[in-house]
């Protein structure tokens, strides 16, 4: 095997052929739900472009002195761009240290590569900035921009970046994959007895957390609520364990599972055990289509909120959803 993980195998092999051609664009955006492991995607290519021994299969030798200084984490010709630390965005003047280091001639008379991540984490003044950079990289600037929501970034910078959308990988493959990561470990959950959701590691990070059953909890809640059994309060305290970001990602993943649930298909994103299939379309079965979709905005607005202010108190969060998930499903089952 050769790219990072299984399911990045064609996106690897469509750049690092590129690479050998000499065809490889000033910038990249790699797209896809967070946990499929793009930043690796990023780094491994990063790796192999800088890998003085010029490897065939696009793999990096890990011996010459450009693979010794990445693994040193020194590489001069390599920047990566994140939210420094306690900070929700990427502020402007990281933009300007990365558009600096870029117009310093290459160290090694190889590439020199930037890597920003999150990059729908930019702020405008930020993407702003990025954007000079876009419009005029130097010759040897290779960019690679990695966002789990593209949506969020300017239309300006997407159109300047050649697009690598990376998709779900089937659930075979996934739990293929899962079971591999979870052989040998003691107390590993049982694939087949919770429901999963999401993209593979966001799945390995699920089943390694305090709730590895999330899913199939919010679900009995969310029926719970519906039929006024469960108040905000009481929501509120019985997920204060849970991590807000990965609580709010769960918790749009099932409202989009009982959406398609309405619709008459099988839910994509989700793994479903019979339980909480079942119990997830009597929930669509009550709703209307309209109140169902706009629970789904007000959750994805307070999932931006998360993302980007800190300080926010995830029982504060649940405690407002509940109260509108509770009014949106009242008013439908009482019309
Ligand atoms: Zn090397």
């Amino acid at each position: 095997m050769t790219a990072p993980y299984p399911w990045l195998e064609e996106a690897w092999r469509e750049l690092t052929a590129r690479a050998r051609r000499d065809a490889l664009g000033h910038a990249y955006l790699l797209a896809g739900r967070e946990g499929l492991g793009k930043f690796a995607l990023a780094e491994a290519l990063a790796n192999a472009l800088l890998c003085e021994a010029r490897p065939a299969d696009g793999v990096a030798c890990g011996a010459c002195r450009g693979c010794s200084l990445l693994a040193s984490g020194n590489h001069p010709d390599l920047k990566r761009v994140s939210p420094e630390e306690d900070k929700k965005s990427i502020a402007v003047d990281q933009i300007r240290e990365l558009i600096e280091f870029f117009t310093l001639k290459s160290h090694y008379q190889g590439r020199k590569i930037g890597i920003v991540h999150p990059a729908d984490l930019m702020n405008t003044n930020a993407a702003n900035a990025l954007l000079k950079l876009l419009e005029e990289p130097p010759g040897a600037a290779l960019l690679l921009l990695v966002a789990n929501r593209p949506a969020l970034l300017p239309a300006t910078v997407l159109s300047r970046c050649q697009r690598v959308d990376l998709a779900l990988p089937d659930w075979d493959l996934r739990e293929r994959w899962l079971a591999e990561q979870l052989a040998g470990r003691d107390n590993a959950p049982k694939l087949g007895e919770i429901s999963l959701c999401g993209a593979p590691l966001e799945v390995l990070a699920q089943l390694d957390s305090a709730r590895p059953a999330l899913a199939d909890d919010l679900i009995a809640a969310l029926g719970a609520g519906q039929a006024g059994r469960l108040g905000p309060l009481e929501a509120a305290k019985a997920f204060a364990d849970a991590e807000v970001r990965r609580l709010l990602d769960t918790l749009e993943l099932c409202l989009q599972a009982a959406a398609q649930l309405h619709a008459g298909h099988a839910p994509r994103q989700l793994r479903l055990i019979d339980r909480s299939l079942r119990q997830l379309q009597e929930i669509a079965d009550k709703l209307h289509f309209e109140g169902l979709l706009a629970f789904l905005d007000r959750v994805a607005e307070s999932r931006a909120l998360v993302l980007r202010s800190s300080g926010i108190r995830g029982a504060e969060v649940i405690e407002n959803l509940w109260q509108t998930w509770m009014k949106t499903t009242h008013r439908e089952t009482a019309s």
